[in-house]
């Protein structure tokens, strides 16, 4: 086994872990309910509603994502964040193609697929790109500045794409990219988003966390303009995986885009509770909601904020050390948890250094490579 919760791993991203969360996630085992309806486990879906309007509330979110606002909104918790961007993308498309067909209904559906076109950065997460493909749409990779997305360079890629005929109608705008943890500029791409009714998604799959922290909320900025948000408790809030956390401001989008309605699946209250079987893929979930439960009733906000800042202290802590040794160079900001340094020099040193680390058996990191910069993260 590798050992994730080692001290002295430092690979890819954290994957959290706790006491209450293990004790929940065993109970989740042990009652073993498939709560893919409200009926087929009643506790299943509340809990999740009601720990998702929680979390909403801990991250300030705007009262449109949350089921308690009496709107439309609400959350739900998938598997991971590469499954809530793929949603996201097929909420987005089916409302697309809605619209496009009210407006030309000469087009037909195979017609108008072929011309939409989604957008991300050049930094977003490989999961972006694999949500294009899986859905069946362009997907533009946008060039970020100093690695975030910017405003001006989603509204001309938006522009150069209708000028040539193509319809946009989905961007993924990341807060924490994983290479050195940039946040794309939410307000100004939120604002381009609405002006060319393109869906906006938020993945802040590991960032995310750290909004429950009132200091770090300037990144969100501009939340009130997305569609859909998204961030991994199971990364850096103490849940053990999975319980990947997705607010929609609209779920009927999604509701819609997967209904397919069985008998044996259909009960006499639809609609006064979410079926979350079709805000996600499989139809069979977990009771997922017990660990978010567990966690924030066992921890506490200010427990949990304090964790936060416990970790961001020791990156800046470590950021200095690199800093103050004439050898090193940071490769980027020092963001969150996360720092990118080197050896000042070619790619090559670095390359090596990462090898004697990693060959030592004792300490595991992962390599990161922006404009062919070769870095330590
Ligand atoms: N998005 C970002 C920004 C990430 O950093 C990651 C994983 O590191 C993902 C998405 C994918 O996360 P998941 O494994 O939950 O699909």
């Amino acid at each position: 086994v590798t050992h994730w919760h080692s001290p002295k791993f430092h690979a890819y991203f954290p994957t959290a872990n706790s006491y209450p969360a293990i004790v929940a996630d065993m109970l989740s085992g042990a009652i073993a309910c498939i709560g893919f309806t409200w009926i087929a486990s009643p506790a299943c879906t509340e809990l999740e509603v009601a720990m998702m309007d929680w979390l909403g509330k801990m991250l300030d979110l705007p009262s449109d994502f949350l089921a308690s606002s009496g709107g439309k909104g609400g959350g739900v918790i998938q598997g991971t964040a590469s499954e809530s961007t793929l949603v996201a993308l097929l909420g987005a498309k089916a409302k697309k193609l809605q619209e496009v067909k009210a407006e030309h209904p000469e087009w037909d559906e195979h017609t108008i697929i072929g011309k939409l076109v989604g957008y991300c950065s050049d930094q977003a997460h490989s999961s972006v790109e694999r949500a294009g493909l899986l859905g069946g749409i362009k997907l533009r990779s946008v060039k970020s500045e100093n690695n975030r997305l910017r405003g001006d360079a989603l509204e001309k890629a938006i522009e150069k794409d209708l000028a040539d005929g193509l319809i946009p109608f989905y961007a993924v705008v990341t807060l924490g990219t994983t290479n050195s943890c940039a946040f794309d500029r939410l307000d100004e791409c939120g604002e381009v988003g609405n002006k060319h009714n393109v869906w906006i998604h938020v993945d802040a799959a590991y960032a995310g966390s750290a909004f429950i922290c009132p200091e770090y909320r300037h990144y969100m900025k501009g939340m009130e303009r997305a569609d859909s948000f998204n961030f991994n408790p199971h990364k850096w809030m103490l849940v053990n995986f999975d319980c990947s956390a997705m607010w929609l401001k609209d779920p009927s989008w999604v509701v819609n885009a997967f209904n397919v309605d069985p008998l044996y699946l259909k009960h006499d209250m639809q609609g006064s509770a979410p079926d979350y079987r079709h805000w996600q893929i499989p139809l069979g979930r977990r009771f997922r909601a017990l660990k978010l439960w567990f966690v924030l009733r066992l921890y506490g906000v200010e427990n949990l904020q304090a964790h936060i800042r416990r970790h961001c202290n020791f990156a800046k802590q470590f950021g200095d050390l690199c800093v103050a040794d004439s050898r090193f160079e940071l490769a980027a900001e020092v963001n969150m948890g996360l720092v990118c340094f080197r050896l000042k020099g070619n790619n090559e040193r670095n390359e090596a250094l990462l090898k004697r680390i990693n060959g030592r058996g004792n300490i595991h990191m992962v390599p990161a490579k922006i404009n062919d910069v070769y870095f330590l993260r």
